[in-house]
């Protein structure tokens, strides 16, 4: 990936302006949005900056580790007030920061992305699908401003690489993904850490929802479509929420014949989140837009104002008719 200079020397003198910075990734946050936002906010610290870093959601246990790196502000009102720049990072849409609209249109803007759904319309917009992770645009920073990299960055970065990619297993597994992993173990990334921690550990309560959820698989549309659910109330009895499993989609993608995987997840009575994998040529981020969510090509969601039966009707519907326009 090549990104000019110019735009590259834009962000960083942004940053040397700036006195007081909170950097802030999405809600539902993944490793990519948690690493990539605890990298910054440390090399922003090691330049003599005031940073902050804020996710105003629940961090999932699998992502508690990387807490060790840098504090982190979960609720609305820690928000620092100084703060004179926000730096946004891995979020295709604004609302999906969770910052009150007040605080952002107060402050300088900076957004960096990779996310294809991002239309860059807010502050300095740095938006790159051709990046695999948006850790992987902070490594493109790094080696334009020449800072240094500890091995507790160099850990958060790597915990951003893996996720994104799926630990090395997606279509976006570059050969520059690879040099920049490799890059990040030279610096001392604890590798075996992330992937213990990210990748490898299952609570009870995640075994007990996966037990169940893997019951409910259905296939539709001649086999191309294969649907995975988790109800509000079978969470509850497992005791998690119904999106704790981050990688239960990949049950449905697993199927050889199946080119649109569905999870349904049930948050509450009335509200459901999709997530939408796919295989070849469909595009599943038009059908997550159209629900008012976004994402990737081959892996995109949204949070639907549904029950899980009228969630379930609605995504089918929309994921059969994007099959038949292709
Ligand atoms: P997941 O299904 O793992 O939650 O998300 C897959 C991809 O879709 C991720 O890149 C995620 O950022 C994106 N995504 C999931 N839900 C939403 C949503 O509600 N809005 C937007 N804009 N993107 C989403
Ligand atoms: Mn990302």
């Amino acid at each position: 990936v090549k990104t000019s200079n110019s735009r590259l020397a834009e962000i960083t003198s942004l940053f040397e302006r700036a006195e007081k910075l909170l950097v802030v990734g999405h809600i539902a946050p993944d490793g990519d949005s948690l690493g990539s936002t605890m990298a910054l906010a440390r090399l922003l610290a090691q330049s003599g900056k005031e940073a902050h870093v804020a996710c105003l959601d629940r961090i999932p246990a699998r992502y508690e580790f990387l807490l060790r790196y840098y504090p982190v502000i979960t609720h609305v009102d820690e928000l620092p007030l100084a703060a004179d720049c926000i730096v946004i990072l891995d979020c295709g849409d604004l609302a999906r920061t969770g910052l009150p609209a007040h605080y952002v249109a107060e402050r300088q803007v900076i957004n960096i992305d990779h996310h294809v759904s991002n239309r860059g319309t807010w502050g300095l917009s740095w938006v790159d699908d051709a990046y695999s992770a948006t850790g992987q645009q902070i490594m493109s920073l790094v080696d334009h401003a020449a800072w240094q990299v500890d091995s507790g960055t160099a850990t958060c970065l790597y915990a951003s690489l893996t996720a994104d990619t799926g630990f090395f297993r997606h279509t976006n597994t570059t050969p520059e993904l690879f040099r920049d992993a490799a890059r990040l173990l030279e610096w001392g990334a604890d590798a075996r850490l992330v992937t213990e921690q990210a990748l490898e550990r299952r609570s009870l309560g995640e075994l007990c929802l996966l037990r169940h959820a893997l019951t409910t698989l259905s296939l539709h549309g001649a086999e191309k479509v294969a649907m995975i659910e988790v109800s509000y109330e079978v969470a509850e009895r497992c005791g998690i929420q119904a999106d704790e499993v981050e990688d239960m989609v990949d049950f449905a993608r697993a199927v050889p014949e199946v080119e649109v995987a569905i999870l349904l997840k049930g948050m509450s009575p009335q509200v459901t989140k999709v997530s939408l994998r796919a295989k070849g040529r469909v595009d599943v981020s038009k059908v997550a837009e159209t629900f008012g969510g976004g994402g990737h090509r081959a892996a995109a969601g949204a949070t639907l104002p549904y029950g899980l039966a009228v969630a379930r009707q609605e995504v089918l519907q929309r994921v059969m008719q994007v099959l038949k326009s292709d």
